[in-house]
């Protein structure tokens, strides 16, 4: 069973010392998630749809969770699969959304002269440390506030993976980087093989806020 307490005077901090079936992180109360989720769910730019299904919330260990969370199995429309279905909290719906009618499938006709039809979904909500790495920060996946993509199959058959395409076939290689430079346009951390040893093998892209503003991007 897990164990949590509070680590500092503040109660700002709270350290959750992980189970036999889990790691430990570091986690911080932070209002804004909760604001930014309630206004997003209330502004209604999220709609369920056959590919897009509201769920329960999703609450704890510590601050892990969601208020509303969306099961989301395909975007633009049903046209681009999500395999896995992804568990992801208000805010990254639109901007998923985005990314891939804006930037994804553009690519895909551009570079590969086919239509996209899947995204493969390497992970999405889990309640765990940074880069899995016991004793870190809690990753955004625990606020089901992350997305991380590790290939793209085309609609004839292909698949292109971030693992051997990166740095392999010219066309793939451009077509992924255009992918991943596309999603800094809207998701605040984007991260790729060239950020480090733990994204050698897929796209992670999330809408945390980063430095004191809460307004620096990262994306590398
Ligand atoms: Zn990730």
């Amino acid at each position: 069973m897990s164990r949590v307490r509070v680590a500092l005077p503040l109660l700002a901090l709270i350290t959750l010392w992980g189970c036999s079936s889990g790691p430990e992180f570091v986690a911080r109360h932070e209002p804004w998630r909760v604001e930014e989720e309630s206004a997003c769910l209330a502004s209604g730019v999220v709609r369920e749809n056959p590919f897009l299904r509201g769920r329960s919330a999703l609450g704890g260990p510590s601050v892990c969770g969601a208020a509303k969370p969306f099961e989301m199995s395909a975007a633009s429309l049903g046209r681009v699969s999500l395999k896995p279905a992804a568990l992801l909290r208000c805010p990254m719906i639109p901007q998923i959304e985005r990314w891939v009618e804006t930037v994804v499938e553009p690519a895909a006709r551009r570079y590969l002269g086919t239509p996209l039809a899947e995204i493969k979904v390497a992970a999405s909500y889990a309640c765990r440390p940074i880069n899995h790495q016991s004793g870190g920060k809690l990753s955004e996946h625990g606020h089901a506030n992350a997305l991380d993509v590790s290939g793209f199959v085309l609609a004839d058959g292909r698949t292109v993976t971030v693992k051997a395409g990166w740095n392999g076939d010219p066309r793939e290689s451009a077509f992924l980087m255009a992918v991943h430079k596309g999603a800094c346009e809207g998701f605040t951390t984007v991260l790729g093989p060239n950020a480090d040893r733990f994204h050698h093998d897929h796209f992670h892209l999330d809408l945390a806020r980063h430095g004191r503003d809460g307004l620096t991007r990262i994306c590398k």
